[in-house]
């Protein structure tokens, strides 16, 4: 039985809200501004702050860092596939990050952190991690989760780092016995940002039941390409002809995500079947 759970099932209607500014909020969290969940948190760990340090940081393309980070001190962090954790800036805003392991795999929590130009918070989290010493998080956070084998057709929809999300729910549903076809769609602007193309290929070989389509979103900008190109979910419906019994998660910006759910409900997804930690963001005219 599924047991994927997001913080609120019904889409609210929030035009007034800006959907970029909520994204990292001073001594708050999405949570907070979500209300909140369904009941659906029961087995999840309340957030607390742990300090950690950064073991290793390799690059994973020319933007985009593999962080790993050690808790140093806190007690071991418990979490969901799915969830993310907040860095907490000197400031005391909360910069919210997927975690990009499985529970199972998480020695050290790992992380993918793509610079935003010009954004002050991204500075910030840079020199955080790039300087010798702790800082802290606040963890576990989301309610994006799985933490069952689904026993639905599952598909998952990641914008550039809106991968990390989906590397955590898949390295969980791999350890189990997976009885339904799981198809991942990443959406990229050029194809040097499919930084995990290779895991992802591997995975393909490795696991019958599992797809994967790379999406280019910017075709005239990479004539060489030969891959699907467009929107995630223009993609999808090409692919899928019935939708009404798959489960969606969607991980990337809001407009992303708005723009992804609302091309899946006109196609016969369920409203109850999308996952997505920006969910309650979203207007669906
Ligand atoms: C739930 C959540 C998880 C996030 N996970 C990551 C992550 O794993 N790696 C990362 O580099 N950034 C992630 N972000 C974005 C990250 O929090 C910001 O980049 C960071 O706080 C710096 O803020 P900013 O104002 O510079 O950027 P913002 O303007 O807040 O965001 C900039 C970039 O983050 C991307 N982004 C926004 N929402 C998500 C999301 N849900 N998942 C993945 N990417 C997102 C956007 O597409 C954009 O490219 C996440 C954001 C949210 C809400």
């Amino acid at each position: 039985m599924w047991a994927a759970h997001t913080s609120n099932n019904q889409l609210t209607r929030n035009s007034d809200l800006n959907l970029l500014d909520a994204i990292a909020v001073p001594n708050s969290s999405i949570e907070e501004l979500m209300g909140s969940c369904d009941g659906a948190m029961n087995t999840k760990q309340d957030p607390k702050i742990y300090r950690c340090s950064v073991d290793r940081l390799t690059p994973l393309n020319h933007d985009t860092s593999r962080v790993w980070l050690t808790v140093e001190s806190g007690g071991r962090l418990e979490f969901k596939a799915g969830q993310y954790l907040e860095i907490i800036l000197p400031s005391g805003k909360h910069c919210p990050f997927s975690i990009a392991c499985a529970p199972a795999n998480a020695e050290h929590l790992e992380l993918h952190i793509r610079p935003t130009p010009g954004s002050d918070d991204s500075s910030q989290i840079e020199d955080l991690i790039r300087k010798p010493g702790c800082f802290e998080i606040n963890a576990p956070k989301g309610d994006c989760i799985i933490d069952h084998v689904p026993d639905q057709p599952l598909l998952l929809l990641a914008a550039s780092t809106g991968i990390t999300q989906m590397k955590s729910l898949l390295e969980f549903l791999f350890d189990g016995e997976i009885s339904k076809p799981i198809s991942l769609y990443w959406g990229i602007v050029a194809p040097d940002d499919l930084y995990l193309h290779d895991l992802c290929v591997k995975w393909t070989s490795k696991f019958p039941l599992f797809s994967y389509t790379p999406v280019l979103s910017e075709p005239e900008e990479s004539p060489t390409w030969d891959g699907a190109t467009g929107l995630l979910a223009d993609a999808v419906v090409t692919e899928v002809s019935d939708l009404s019994n798959h489960l969606a998660y969607i991980s990337g910006g809001p407009a992303m995500v708005q723009a992804t759910a609302k091309v899946l409900l006109d196609n016969g997804l369920p409203i109850d079947n999308i996952r997505s930690d920006l969910l309650p963001y979203i207007t669906l005219d």
